[in-house]
């Protein structure tokens, strides 16, 4: 079927599902990572943004949060960049576990392979395929300037947050070493990890990752720059990951009801990629029992099914002025 949507319909459905969401309580901001706590659980964004740039926000869209596990997917597509999507495959892999995204049990049941990069094990894995291997201040350059060129601005290092997470993140250095027992660490492990620890330290907004969202959804050319940032094959592999683990174990429910491929972060933000149609983002701290933040997920379903979208549906959407 042909969908036919005007920008103010987008618009409307955004700002209609924003509202909606903004009552909802429950869920509980991240306390295992002592900065998250302390964040204002009040906070609450909603950015959406088309592949020609037209943005729209409502609430906290300015406010820098921790990307935290979000920051897997700029680092998955510069892994496939680097080293091609086949190359991620067979150095990391492309399966969910259906386990907690910090379970070293899935490494062992996964025969020793870091199963996803948009997991914790798979990746610091991914960081350690960064070129140039061996230098770490080159290796963060190329991290960020990714992460740059897919926002269209630049992140910040939210320097308490780094210092929390590396003083408190005894479990992902078990993992590194696990996996550096498996080699599946490509470079120093504790280079690896540290690089790892500081991308999930980065502040980012959501009105940034919904351009970021919206570039994986514009198969790879970030709408408000007009560059290219990576090849166009990138694009089904990386919304692939999104979509089969995205949710940490909820992926599987998430994407049948709400019928986006979505990426969350115990920061509290959502990134979500309908391809071909629009990247969207939202944010608020405090989570469900899987990870998943209450209110941005509300929101991006209600945002889909209001528009009567989803990326399995099969239907051409068209969105004109
Ligand atoms: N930095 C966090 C960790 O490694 C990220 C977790 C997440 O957002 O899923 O535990």
């Amino acid at each position: 079927m042909d969908i036919i949507l005007t920008k103010s319909h987008i618009e409307a459905a955004a700002h209609e599902a924003f509202s909606y969401a903004t009552s909802l309580t429950g869920g509980a901001n991240a306390d295992y990572i002592p900065f998250l706590a302390n964040i204002d659980s009040g906070l609450f964004g909603l950015s959406v943004m088309l592949p020609d740039g037209t943005a729209f926000n409502f609430g906290d869209t300015d406010y820098k949060f921790g990307i935290e596990s979000i920051s897997k997917v700029p680092t998955a597509i510069l892994a496939m960049r680097q080293h091609t999507p086949a190359g991620v495959l067979q150095k990391i892999g492309a399966d969910a576990t259906g386990l907690p995204f910090n379970s070293i049990f899935a490494i062992l049941l996964e025969n020793d392979h870091p199963s996803t990069p948009l997991v914790n094990a798979g990746a610091i894995s991914a960081c350690s395929m960064i070129d140039p291997k061996g230098d770490s201040d080159a290796k963060w350059k190329a991290i960020t300037d990714n992460i740059t060129d897919l926002c269209g601005s630049a992140p910040v290092l939210i320097d308490e947050l780094y210092k929390s997470e590396s003083a408190t993140n005894f479990n992902n250095r078990a993992i590194t070493w696990l996996l550096k027992n498996y080699n599946r660490i490509y470079d120093d492990p504790d280079m690896s990890l540290d690089l790892y620890t500081r991308q999930c330290s980065l502040g980012v907004t959501s009105a940034q990752l919904a351009a970021m969202a919206a570039t994986i959804a514009s198969g790879g050319v970030n709408p408000i720059s007009g560059s290219r940032v990576f090849d166009r094959e990138i694009a089904p592999k990386i919304t692939t990951l999104i979509a089969t683990v995205g949710f940490y174990q909820h992926s599987g429910d998430w994407l049948y009801t709400s019928g986006i491929p979505a990426k969350s972060g115990v920061g509290g933000g959502v990134l979500g990629v309908l391809p071909g149609v629009l990247g969207i983002a939202a944010f608020a701290p405090p989570l469900d029992s899987a990870g998943n933040s209450v209110k941005a997920q509300a929101a991006v379903s209600r945002f889909m099914q209001s528009l009567g979208l989803g990326v399995m549906n099969g239907d051409r959407v068209t969105v004109t002025d």
